[in-house]
Parts: structure tokens; sequence; C-alpha cells
């Protein structure tokens, strides 16, 4: 900052010593005129005296003897004299002796000397005898010119007015020298060294001590405000620490320290402005951990949250060299990938991250496998906005979710109608029981002793007034989630006794009804009480309903489902487990549960001939069952194949499509009935 010099103190301080000198030195000096001019009327009246004195002993004898020619010549001598305008001797009542005058003297100062002085001043001196008697004879008298006097008294005055008027200039620039070397130049360093100074970090540089004041208040001043500068810096950077932390608080997951979803939002909208003058695409990636609830309840919300934490350093280190990362919350995560050219490359991150949780998590001792789903949208292709993309990526995987999970699933444009489509089903749902939509179809479950049907598995169906047959795969997640579950359940309950009912009467009395539970039934504390209930209305012997559950649905909390499946048993119901070999499939689990029978899951059966390790698998099952005094009974069983091998590994019960589809009550009836007669007539 620099500073105009007519603004500075200094000239300021310049001006007002200048002008108040000028006052004082113009009123001095007009003092000292005036005591001159009283001094040059002094001089004038001293001279006359001297001139006087000088001529009065000639003037005496002059007028003694009464000579005029002496008396002249007395008068030429005083005409000798400058001033002496007018001289006379003088004898009283007689005639003038002697008298002579000339013209006042030509000046140009006259104008401003006759006013103090007049023009003329007269003195006379009596001239008496010498002796004791002092006779008087007469006067000289003279008249002197105030002119050279005058002449002497304005020089003199221009010289005093002049050395005054000086002095005050001198002293006015001294002045301002001494200010301005003392103050003004210390004060533009320092007012330099100010404006040079950081604001985001005042305390970065001092102001400079000024050498020689160190000890005033310039010193001081500069101490104080070095100080001031130093505990502004201070506060700066307490305050920066607290916004910072701030940030990371509101931007960052406080679990893992990854971004959150607010972070990536804004990182996305910039990641999309910037490719999108380029032909580049921008895939957003957003995975769901699977079933991660249940490892939640099995092992410990603090296990679970470590275990989040070495699944962010996995994804870390698979996304060092991608781009963005970020948790949304929950197991929930995404990443953003830029610059690709081709969908492919989305997916090969999304299955390299697949393949990535292949290897197991060790934690605490313990294996963990996690299974993850993701869904990819693709910029600009699926959305041009960081908002719709990420959502329409979490829908996706949602989606993908619910078909089957371990994959990675793209968005179609598809996924859109299909949310709207899943979002009208539920609420068709809610209505679905009261308008008779929902029906039960059996499907038989034979003994590999004796070939003869020894149960049913109820298995529900939804038809729908417009699509037509949903599949259960697809409605039972959304009767879960709105909590249909509960009615439609019971309704599934009651009907499966009521028919397991009418055939016992009908003389199939031992056969027995598997009826499947959802995980959310399961945790219903009313439901033993339902299923006691239930037996009594329809007079069926206890064992002669069997509930499926499936491992999954009992990992989530293994104390509570074997509570939960005690008390079903003691209502009177078997208890199978569903889909067995395709969770946790944790061994040890299984002797700590109250279990009937174990249920080997379709998917091995379905690639015993193709698949060795299925084969090696199923095996595995069937004597685990063995062992632990099980049933075992196999399911999606469709060629003859595989019921020898089940049936040569020593399975005990088998069920699919070899067997017989699933079918309404009134066709597998017809079945029975002619099964039963062909057994009767061998
Ligand atoms: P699940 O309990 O594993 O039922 C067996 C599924 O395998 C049935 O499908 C059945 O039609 C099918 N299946 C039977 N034999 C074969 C075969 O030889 N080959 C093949 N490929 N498939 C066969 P569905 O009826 O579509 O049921 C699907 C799932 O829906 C069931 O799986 C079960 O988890 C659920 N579900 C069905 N009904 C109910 C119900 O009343 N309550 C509850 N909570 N879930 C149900
Ligand atoms: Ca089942
Ligand atoms: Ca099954």
């Amino acid at each position: 900052m620099k500073l105009a010099p007519r603004h500075s103190l200094s000239f300021k301080l310049l001006s007002v010593v200048l002008l108040a000198a000028l006052a004082v030195g113009v009123v001095l000096s007009c003092a000292q005129i005036v005591f001159n001019a009283y001094t040059a009327r002094h001089v004038a009246q001293s001279e006359a005296e001297h001139i006087l004195a000088m001529f009065r002993d000639p003037s005496t004898q002059a007028i003694y003897s009464l000579d005029r020619d002496m008396a002249m010549q007395v008068l030429e001598g005083l005409f000798q004299h400058e001033a002496v305008r007018y001289a006379a001797i003088s004898q009283p009542d007689e005639p003038m002796l002697a008298e002579r005058s000339r013209p006042l003297l030509e000046s140009p100062s006259r104008w401003l000397t006759d006013p103090i002085f007049g023009a003329e001043m007269s003195y006379s001196i009596p001239l008496t005898s010498r002796d004791e008697a002092h006779e008087y004879y007469g006067d000289l008298k003279i008249t002197l010119d105030t002119a050279p006097y005058g002449n002497d008294f304005v020089a003199s005055s221009v010289f005093i007015f002049i050395a005054g008027i000086l002095r005050a200039l001198v002293l006015g620039l001294v002045l301002f020298l001494i200010y301005h070397w003392l103050l003004t130049k210390p004060l533009s360093r320092l007012i330099e060294h100010l404006s040079k100074i950081n604001p985001d970090h005042p305390g970065q540089r001092k102001l400079p001590m000024l050498r020689g004041h160190e000890d005033n208040e310039l010193g001081l001043w500069v101490k104080t405000a070095n100080q001031l500068l130093e505990s502004i810096e201070r506060n700066g950077h307490l305050r920066r620490e607290a916004e910072d932390s701030l940030l990371r608080i509101s931007q960052y997951d406080f679990l893992t320290g990854l971004p959150n979803r607010q972070l990536l939002q804004l990182r996305l909208e910039r990641i999309l402005e910037d490719s999108s003058g380029l032909k580049r695409s921008v895939a957003v990636l957003c995975l769901g951990l699977d079933d991660f609830k249940g490892i939640n309840e099995q092992y410990s919300y603090q296990f679970g949250d470590q275990l989040l934490v070495a699944f962010a350093e996995r994804l870390r280190a698979t996304s060092a060299h991608i781009g963005t990362l970020a948790r949304l919350g929950g197991d929930q995560f995404a990443l953003v990938q830029a610059d690709i050219e081709q969908p492919y490359e989305a997916a090969g991150l999304a299955q390299r991250i697949l393949d990535d949780l292949e290897t197991p998590f060790e934690l605490d001792e313990q294996t963990i496998h996690l299974r993850a789903t993701i869904g990819i949208t693709l910029y600009p292709e699926d959305g041009n906005t960081a908002e719709k993309l990420l959502q329409k990526a979490e829908q996706t995987m949602t989606l993908a979710k619910h078909r089957s999970r371990n994959r990675y699933q793209f968005y179609i444009a598809s996924v859109d109608s299909e949310m709207r489509r899943r979002r009208e089903l539920e609420k068709d749902l809610r209505e679905a029981l009261g308008r008779g939509e929902l029906r039960l179809v059996y499907q038989p479950q034979v003994n590999y002793t004796n070939h003869r049907v020894v149960g049913v598995e109820a298995l529900l169906r939804w038809q729908h007034p417009t699509r037509g047959l949903v599949a259960p795969d697809l409605f039972i997640p959304l009767a879960e989630q709105n909590g249909s579950i509960f009615d439609i359940g019971e309704w599934v309950l009651d009907q499966a006794c009521e028919q397991l009912r009418e055939w016992h009467d009908l003389g199939f009395d031992g056969l027995r009804m598997a009826v499947n539970l959802s995980a959310v039934q399961l945790r219903h504390s009313a439901l033993p009480r339902v299923v006691s209930n239930l037996l009594q209305k329809h007079r069926l012997p206890p064992r002669s309903l069997e509930l499926e559950v499936t491992e999954t649905a009992l990992m989530e909390d293994i104390g509570a489902a074997a509570q939960h499946l005690n008390s079903l048993r003691r209502a009177g119901a078997q208890i199978a487990i569903d889909d067995f070999g395709t969770g946790y499939s944790s061994l040890s689990y299984l002797n700590r549960l109250p279990l009937d029978k174990i249920k080997i899951d379709r998917s091995f059966v379905q690639d015993l001939q193709q698949n060795d390790d299925d084969a090696t698998i199923v095996r595995a099952i069937i004597q685990l069952g063995k062992n632990l005094g099980m049933q075992v009974i196999a399911e999606g069983v469709e060629t003859l194949d595989q019921e020898i091998y089940l049936i040569a590994q020593g399975c005990h019960e088998g069920q699919g499509y070899l067997y017989g589809k699933p079918l309404p009550a009134r066709e597998l009836t017809q079945q029975l009935k002619q099964v039963q007669r062909l057994n009767n007539e061998v």
C-alpha cells in the first residue's frame, strides 16, 4: 500500500509546523520591528542631542558676540549633517540671528516611515553663559529630516522579517526531517511489512524490530502486534482444524474412513462434468454385501464392523488405480470408474471385486466368506446426473439381489419399469389373499426304501388378475418386505393342514405335509401357538406337519433360532432345513439346532453327473445327516441317474420332476389314488 507523499503524516506535520512557525515568526518579527522603530526614534533623538551639544559652544560664541557671519558658519557646520533640514540661532524678543533650511529629502520609503516618525523632528537647546550666572542669550534650534533614520529602519526591518521567516522555515524543515526519520519512515516500513502478511497465516512473517526503537512505543507496538499476529495464527489454526474435522465427519464415513454418499455425489458430479465433453463413459458400481445382517447376528455387531473395515480395505486396494470409492451406508459401497471406453471394462472391475471375495476374510480366528451383488450404471446412457446414476445403480443392485446373489448386473432401462412393476405388485399383493388369488400346489416326496409318496411340499402360487402366474421367488420377498407374509403364511399353513386332513380322510393317512416358512415368520413369537392350534383344529397327528426353514434364516441368530425351533417342535411340527449347502454351511451349528431333516439343495442334485465336486458335496451331506441321526431328502431330482446315485449314497427321500411337478390338490389326489390302485393291484 503506497501513500501519496502529500498525505503522509510528516507532510501534514510539516505544513502545520510551518504555518505555526510562520505565524510565530511574523508576530515576533513585528514585535521586533516595533521595538526597532522605537530604537530608531531614540537614535534620532540622541543624535540630535549630540549635534546640539557639539554646536552649542560656537553658537553661544556667535550669539554673545552677535556675530552673524559666525552664526552662519555654525549653521553651515550643522548642515554638514545629512539629516539636518532646518537650523536657527534665535535671541529672545529679537529677530533671528541666523536661520537656514533645505527641502525634505526624497525617499521612496517616506510613505511608510512618515506615519511612524513624522516627516521631521524638532529639537532645541538654550544658549547660556559659561559662568556661574548662566545668563540666557537665546536658543539653538534644529529640525531633523526623518528620512535617513526611516531608511535604516526599513532596511533593518526587512532583514528582521526575512530572518524571522527563514528561521521558521528552517525550523519546520528540521522538525519535518526529525519526524520523518523517527516516525514516518519506521511506520512506512511497518505498513509495508503488514501489507505483505498472508492473511491465512499471519504468524508466518513477523514484523521486524525497528533498530533504535526497541524500548519506545514503536518497539512496544511491534512486539504487541507480533503477539497479536501469532495468536490470530494460532486461533486460525485451531479453527481450520475444527473445520477440517467437521468436514471429515460430514463427508467421510466414520467406520471405514471412506467418503460418504454426499462426498461421492460431489466427486461424481465433477467427474461427469469433466467427461461430458469427451466421448468417454463413466461407470457407477453399487455394491451390496449379501446376507450381511446374518453375519451381524451370528457373530456380533462389532465383528460385523471389523469385517466392513477389512472389506473396505480390500476395496481400496482394488480401486486404488480406478477411482472414487465410497460407503453409502450399512453394507453398501459405491465405486466410480471414470474414463472407460467399453462397458466390459466396468464388468471387468465388478468381476475382479467378486473374484477377490473368493479369498475369505480371517478375523478373530474366524474364516468368513463374503459375497456381494453389484449394480452398474453407465454415463451417459443410463442417466446424466450423479443422483440418477447412483440411484439406478442401487436399484439394479437390489433387483439383482432378488434374483440371485454374488453377481453383477448392468442397469437396463427395463429396470426402471421393473421397479415400478415391483411397487405395483407389492400393492396388489396386500389384496391378493382377500381376493382369493393365492392357491397352493403340492409336490410329492418319495421314500427311497419303498418308493411310495410319503409326503408333499406345499408351494404357493399367485394368480395375478392381469399378470398371470407370479413366481413365489418374486412375490415372497415382497410379502416379507411389506409384512403381508404373516397373514399369507398363516393362510398357507391353514390351507395345507386342511388339505392334509382331506388326504388323511381319503386314506392316505401316513402322508406328511411340508410347508415353507420364511425367516420373518420364524421370528414371530406367535407361530408355535398358531401351529399347535392348526394341528388341533384339523385333528392332525403330531409330526405330520413339517416346516422347512432355510439355512440363512437360522444363521441370523442361532440362539434365538434354536429357541423358536424347539417351541415349534413342542407344538408338534418337524423341522427340515431347506436349500442345505447354499448358505454358510457351518457344520458346527447343525448339532446345536433341533433339526429332523436336511434338504439337499437342488443346485447340487442338478449337476451330480457333470460335476464331481457336487457329487462329493451330496455324498458328504448325506453322510453328515445320517451321522447326526437326521433324515436326508434331495430336491430337484429330475433323472433316474440322479436317483440311482442318491439311493447308492443312502439318501432317504427324493423330490423333483422325476416324481411329479407341483400340482393342484385335486390333480395330485387323482395321481395318489392311481398309485394306490397300482400298489393294491401288485
Ligand atoms: P423351495 O422351497 O426350494 O421349493 C422348491 C422349488 O423347486 C419350487 O419352486 C419347485 O417348483 C422347484 N422344483 C421342484 N422340483 C424341481 C425339479 O425337479 N427341478 C427344478 N428345476 N425345480 C424343481 P417354486 O414353487 O417356484 O418355489 C420357489 C421358492 O419359493 C421355494 O423354494 C420357497 O423358498 C418359496 N416358497 C414357495 N412357497 C412358499 C410358501 O408358501 N411360503 C414361503 N415362505 N416360501 C415359499
Ligand atoms: Ca422348500
Ligand atoms: Ca429348496
